[in-house]
């Protein structure tokens, strides 16, 4: 039996944890690896029964990594250096590897330090003024681009993705020191099982090279082709005690294109292509689209059986869909706390096609126009298992609310209320929602693992 943490006592380790006494590296590091206390908590592992990657032999990273293979990153060029040295074939680098992360790291970094520019990146051919005048549906109509400035658009998204998409390889752990940014980039995790991913903030992985997508819609959309984390085709990873943001370039400044938002941000955290035994835990979404789509295609195939995710502690705040959005996959999503703005809000837990989501003890806070019937969305799912969860609407007090029964009291056709499996993989009992926000606001995001 595990020790069970009380109440009293996470809020005793709130106090500790924000109280900002905690010590991190020093600056000036003596040596060129990190401090004991940083190398300690990257080897950290994921502690027995805490979610689906917990599950058989669990998830430990980087945690046998000889001293060689620590290593302290001020760069992208340090990154993929301590990833094994070539971002084209890091992915299959399996040495034990703990990587800590010390100030910004911007995915647009040359190697020489300076930043590469959208422009620096673009294939000769494409300019987004001669892609707006071809593709314009007056002109095209509503039909996919295709031909040379569509080749062109490809071309330069090939050039950006070898440029920001940074590639992990299995028994990886990358933590960061306090402040450690990922800017501009998007760490790949595909291939990347017995992974973990902690203490970081995840900003802006902006695509300068989005695709009109016409038939997306009634009215078609832009879309952007870099999440911030990606996991594909990997078991038993951990993401935990992260901060994922748009930072200074936030949905709301992109200009709009064919009556439709420049969309330049995909995903936060995105587990698809049959990725499956993943915990994602204690971490902040702050001010962002889309979040966290599990699974990506509705067919029915390798996903089937894969795509099991545990959902956790987790702050959703001022966020706008996919929290998650889930096909497939067995997902637990426990103990969150939803603190959502009616703003551009579409949903929080996606139904997709032969998911089985379980939704229990979790809170929901609601802005101005969010009705308790708008938190699930039906994408193609037959049912859902909601518990114990608590909204608070806007000037109400808060309340338990059967989010099934309060989908299906406003929409056709209904969602059966049993998923159809219960959770084990719990490192401790769900906490009553309505403790949910205090435990979460003090404990979920970057900055507040003893360090
Ligand atoms: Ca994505
Ligand atoms: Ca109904």
């Amino acid at each position: 039996m595990r020790p069970r943490t009380s109440g009293a006592a996470l809020i005793a380790l709130t106090l500790l944890l924000t109280s900002g006494t905690a010590a991190y590296a020093a600056p000036g590091h003596p040596t060129d690896g990190p401090s004991r206390a940083a190398e300690r908590l990257a080897r950290q592992t994921l502690p027995a029964d805490d979610g689906w990657a917990a599950e058989g032999p669990g998830t430990t990273g980087g945690a046998a990594a000889g001293p060689d293979q620590v290593h302290l990153v001020r760069s992208r060029a340090d990154l993929v250096r301590a990833l094994g040295g070539d971002n084209a074939t890091n992915r299959t680098n399996a040495t034990p590897k703990v990587i800590v992360v010390d100030g910004v790291v911007d995915g647009f970094e040359a190697d020489d330090g300076s930043l590469r520019s959208c422009a620096d990146l673009a294939d000769p051919e494409y300019s987004l003024p001669a892609y707006l005048a071809a593709y314009d549906p007056a002109v095209w109509g509503m039909v996919p681009p295709t031909g040379a400035l569509e080749a062109a658009r490809v071309r330069s998204v090939a050039n950006q993705t070898k440029q920001t998409q940074i590639n992990v390889g299995p028994n990886t752990t990358i933590v960061g020191l306090r402040g450690a940014t990922l800017t501009g980039l998007t760490l790949m995790l595909d291939g990347a099982s017995n992974s973990i991913v902690r203490n970081l903030t995840f900003d802006d992985a902006r695509d300068c090279f989005p695709a009109w997508s016409p038939t997306d819609g009634a009215t078609g959309n832009w879309n952007s082709q870099y999440d911030q984390v990606s996991v594909r085709r990997s078991e038993h990873v951990w993401v935990d005690h992260n901060t994922f943001t748009d930072g200074d370039n936030p949905d709301s400044g992109q200009p709009v294109h064919f009556g439709r938002p420049y969309q330049v941000h995909d995903g936060s955290l995105d587990i698809t292509h049959t990725a499956s035994l993943v915990t994602a835990s204690y971490n902040r979404f702050v001010g962002r689209d889309k979040l966290m789509l599990i699974g990506s295609s509705n067919t029915v195939g390798p996903d089937v059986g894969r795509l099991k995710v545990t959902v956790h502690h987790n702050l959703f705040d001022r966020v706008l869909q996919r929290l998650p959005r889930v096909r497939f996959g067995q997902v637990d999503v426990y103990n969150n706390w939803y603190r959502l703005a009616g703003d551009g809000f579409e949903y929080a837990v996606g139904v997709g096609v032969q998911s089985a989501a379980y939704v229990e003890n979790n809170y929901f806070t609601l802005g101005v126009g969010i009705a308790s019937g708008d938190l699930l969305y039906d994408w193609g799912g037959t049912a859902v298992t909601t518990r114990g969860n608590w909204v608070r609407a806007d000037g109400a007090l808060p309340r338990p609310v059967d989010l099934v029964a309060a989908y299906n009291a406003t929409h056709d056709p209904d969602l059966a209320a049993d998923a159809g499996w219960t959770p084990t993989l719990r490192a401790q009992p769900a906490s009553p929602a309505p403790l949910v926000p205090l435990v979460v606001g003090g404990l979920a995001g970057a900055g507040r693992l003893p360090l």
